[in-house]
């Protein structure tokens, strides 16, 4: 039996399993290590959060991105007003692994169920693998949402944004439905390739910090920086409690929570690529109500502000986000009845575990307990320290240094 078992190789479950190692509790880790960055974002992108918003969490913060930039001869890191390129935060998170986590498992696991001491984790190559805890990682992907108004359409008239990571396949004339940085640097990039492209959102585009946001931290004045300070997840002391405190946001009411956890922080685009869209390509603005195959073509029925539209394409990218839900999880359906929810999120006390003792969900699904930062790269730390704090409790340690936990046998 091993003690710990973390599902998910993102910036979460690495960052999870970087402090277990530091503690030499020992686990296993299954996963593609990065693969939605990896596999799953265009080609080309940039990221929005800033470079000291994008560290993976080592103990003692002992390897931050601005280190891997010094590493490797990359000499334009800044904490703010850098763009860190989809490819170099991949290479990042490579290195990180390799440096603070080890051997990473590819396999997915399949299924999760309850024994007398632990859980029995089965892997899609039929393995079968005995742990005291898990902790379940997994990010967004298996949440991807896709409105219901697009379900008229083929499947190769339709993709998520996370279907996307090459967009040199599509041709002609591509709809891109959102209005979110996904779907606006989705657009961008399609129209940049030279493919026509009409971005649909239900409002008026929004822009984070329009202005302020390429300058760098030095440059502006000090008055500046203490009156719209930076922190994790954007400027502004607006964002200080959704960014900074995760563990007061548990205290709010559930129905605060499930609004507050994805509604902040979107949907609206970075500002540094509002000009490669306001006034570049069109945007039709409404809300999508259906839509149907005509020609070998998409046509979607828009209600718009001046009254019913239509919009075809050759090809329709849902950009439309992801929505927490444990049902989603195939692996979990054994446990699913057990697990407390708010919505179909899991109820998470103050160290990420469930109502299923020993089970802990961190990143996405946590958000409705801990805030947007669990959305984003910034909460790793946060999740790391508080699931290390709740598997190192004393009871836990005393019990390993004993023995009665066998060690890690894989
Ligand atoms: C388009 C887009 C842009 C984004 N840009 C930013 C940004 O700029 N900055 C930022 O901070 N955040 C950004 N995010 C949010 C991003 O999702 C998180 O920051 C981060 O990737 C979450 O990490 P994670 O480890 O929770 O999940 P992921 O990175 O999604 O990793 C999930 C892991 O789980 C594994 N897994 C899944 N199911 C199983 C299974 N059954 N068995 C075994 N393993 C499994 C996968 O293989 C993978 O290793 C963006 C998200 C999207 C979609």
């Amino acid at each position: 039996m091993v003690e710990v078992v973390v599902i998910g190789a993102g910036p979460y479950g690495l960052s999870t399993a970087a402090h277990l190692r530091g503690l030499q509790i020992p686990f296993r880790i299954f996963g593609k290590p990065m693969t939605l960055w990896r596999d799953n974002m265009p080609k080309g992108m940039l990221l929005k959060s800033d470079g000291f918003a994008s560290n993976l969490a080592a103990p003692d913060n002992e390897f931050p991105l601005s280190r891997f930039y010094e590493d490797t001869g990359r000499r334009d890191y800044s904490d703010i007003g850098l763009r860190i390129p989809v490819q170099t935060l991949v290479e990042y998170g490579l290195e990180f692994q390799r440096r603070h986590v080890g051997a990473v498992d590819p396999s997915q696991v399949v299924r999760l169920s309850r024994t007398a001491d632990g859980f029995e984790v089965v892997l899609d190559t039929g393995e079968q693998v005995l742990a005291r805890k898990v902790v379940v990682a997994v990010g967004p992907l298996a949440f991807r949402h896709v409105p219901e108004a697009l379900a008229g359409l083929p499947s190769r008239l339709l993709s998520h944004s996370s279907d996307n990571h090459d967009l040199s396949r599509l041709k002609g004339h591509v709809a891109v439905v959102g209005g979110g940085q996904s779907a606006l640097e989705t657009a961008a990039l399609l129209h940049e390739r030279g493919v026509g492209v009409t971005l649909l959102a239900r409002r008026k585009l929004l822009w984070f910090d329009p202005a302020n946001e390429d300058r760098p931290q030095t440059e502006r004045s000090l008055l500046a920086r203490v009156r719209r300070p930076n922190f994790g997840l954007g400027p502004g002391w607006r964002t200080w409690f959704w960014s900074e405190a995760p563990h007061a946001f548990r205290h709010l009411p559930a129905t605060t929570r499930m609004d507050k956890a994805f509604s902040t922080f979107g949907p609206a685009g970075s500002g540094w690529l509002k000009h490669r869209v306001d006034g570049v390509l069109p945007v039709q603005i409404g809300r999508l109500m259906a839509a149907r195959e005509q020609n070998g073509q998409a046509v979607l029925s828009v209600m718009g502000v001046d009254g019913p539209a239509s919009l075809a394409a050759d090809h329709v990218i849902a950009a439309t986000g992801y929505k927490a839900d444990l049902r989603r999880l195939g692996f979990l359906s054994e446990l699913l009845d057990d697990i407390d929810r708010i919505g179909h999120a899991p109820v998470l006390d103050s160290g990420f575990e469930s109502s299923v003792a020993g089970l802990h969900f961190i990143g996405y699904a946590s958000a409705p307990s801990f805030g947007p930062s669990m959305r984003f790269i910034y909460g790793t730390r946060f999740a790391a320290t508080r699931v290390m704090r709740r598997v190192s409790r004393p009871s836990f340690r005393r019990d390993l240094a004993r023995g009665t936990l066998q060690q890690q046998t894989a």
